[in-house]
């Protein structure tokens, strides 16, 4: 491994979290990762791993996408400026063309993080009915902004940091009662939902929730805005999931895979006549901004990300969706740590179910300040990585095991991860 960079992991745990460094000591983690080679991350030591987690889903084209980066050499070969001082860059154009011929959404916001689209759809909702209240669904995650962490799930991301945004609340999920008063509402601008609760647990909301959900909003009353952070961009087998919806969301987000893997890009999508009715005045154009926001770099790594999705390739989603799931079925789902297998197309959770053993818990485990929480996920993610596998749990959920692998991953390696998750399953088994 090259030597600057050996430094720099040091120097990340010196300057930037040294406790972050020691979690993925204490569970194995390999991070001095070195190299992607044939999609693979390869760590200091030669040892190749296969990332279940896409990076945190940004990597939804594989690392290092070949189609991104020749767009991003090709652009930066060029003359064209990286940002427009009038604001008005053809990239952030073409993008959101592109955009709008996919799913149908004629105005966008671009930012970097998901977490800043997720503001401009909240400040979209109040700007747009005058009405200050929002409602989010219990278990949310997105993202750490204060805006987004007033609809965080209750916890540690977001107990600290209160006072919160006023006049947010979280709906309890699939409490059709609780959404009926919150519909009946009239100071209720907006309704945020995941269409799969990606932290919570992977959970997929019930269709008759949604269809309640799609038919109680609407562009003039309580707007529903989706985000599609970690559902969009094909993962779930379309475009975006709220595309197969019975109406389609006032407003939606996207981020992470948007930016090809390469860059921070994220969008905040909606419709002209609800756009406009916050920012159609001169005056009033310009009041939401983002200096960074559809830089040219970021917009043409997103142009070549869309290039890559077409309809062959979200169909691959879904067929490689199935076949992860039919794996996990055959391999994951008979042991007796396992409660439950869900999700869609390569968006998977499987929820898992310690026995009252204290092998299962991190007291036992050495580290006593978690011991509130189970233990098992991180067992599982840490025999995974032993494999050659990087999983993760999910941040509310700790006895779920997330799987949502690059759109690229080999079929024979999808199976060898149902198999090796099905192996340290049978191991952790016979700790007992
Ligand atoms: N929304 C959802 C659904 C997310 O999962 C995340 C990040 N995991 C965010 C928003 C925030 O995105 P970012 O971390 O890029 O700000």
């Amino acid at each position: 491994m090259d030597a600057q960079l050996r430094q720099g992991f040091l120097e990340f745990r010196a300057f930037v979290n040294p406790l972050v460094a020691l979690r993925a000591q204490l569970v194995g983690e390999p991070y001095l990762l070195d190299q992607v080679v044939d999609g693979r991350l390869v760590d200091a030591e030669g040892m190749a791993y296969t990332d279940l987690l896409s990076g945190w889903g940004t990597q939804a084209f594989g690392h290092r996408s070949p189609a991104v980066e020749a767009a991003l050499i090709a652009y930066l070969q060029g003359a064209s400026p990286s940002i427009y001082p009038s604001g008005i860059s053809p990239f952030a154009g073409l993008l959101a063309a592109r955009l709008e011929q996919r799913c149908g959404y004629d105005a966008a916001f671009f930012a970097s993080g998901g977490s800043e689209a997720v503001e401009a759809a909240l400040k979209l909702a109040r700007g747009a009915t005058g009405k200050p209240r929002i409602a989010c669904i219990k278990g949310a995650y997105h993202g750490c902004t204060f805006g987004s962490v007033a609809m965080m799930q209750a916890g540690p991301y977001r107990d600290i940091f209160g006072p919160h945004l006023p006049q947010v609340d979280a709906l309890p999920a699939g409490d059709m009662d609780a959404l009926e008063r919150a519909l009946a509402d009239p100071q209720l601008a907006a309704i945020v939902i995941e269409p799969i609760q990606v932290e919570a647990g992977v959970r997929v909301p019930d269709p008759a929730y949604l269809e309640r959900l799609c038919g109680g909003t609407g562009p003039d009353g309580i707007l529903l805005i989706a985000d599609e952070i970690q559902t969009g961009m094909g993962r779930t087998g379309h475009f975006l999931d709220s595309g197969a919806w019975p109406r389609q969301p006032d407003a939606v987000t996207l981020g992470k895979a948007l930016g090809g893997g390469a860059m921070p890009l994220s969008a905040m999508l909606t419709r002209r006549p609800i756009f406009d009715r916050v920012y159609g005045q001169l005056a009033l154009a310009e009041v939401h901004a983002s200096t960074f926001g559809g830089n040219s770099l970021a917009c043409v790594a997103g142009l070549a990300a869309l290039e890559l999705l077409d309809d062959a390739m979200i169909d691959e989603v879904a067929r490689k969706g199935h076949l992860l799931r039919a794996a996990l079925d055959e391999h994951v789902a008979p042991s007796p740590l396992v409660g439950a297998i869900r999700g869609k197309g390569l968006l998977l959770g499987i929820a898992l179910q310690a026995p009252d053993h204290p092998c299962y818990q991190f007291d036992y485990l050495g580290a006593p300040e978690l011991a509130a929480q189970p233990a098992i996920g991180m067992m599982l993610v840490h025999r995974l990585y032993k494999a050659g596998f990087i999983a993760q749990i999910c941040g509310h959920a700790w006895q779920v095991l997330r799987l949502q692998p690059p759109y690229t991953t080999p079929d024979a390696e999808l199976a060898a991860c149902a198999r090796a998750i099905g192996e340290a399953l049978d191991y952790l088994w016979d700790l007992q």
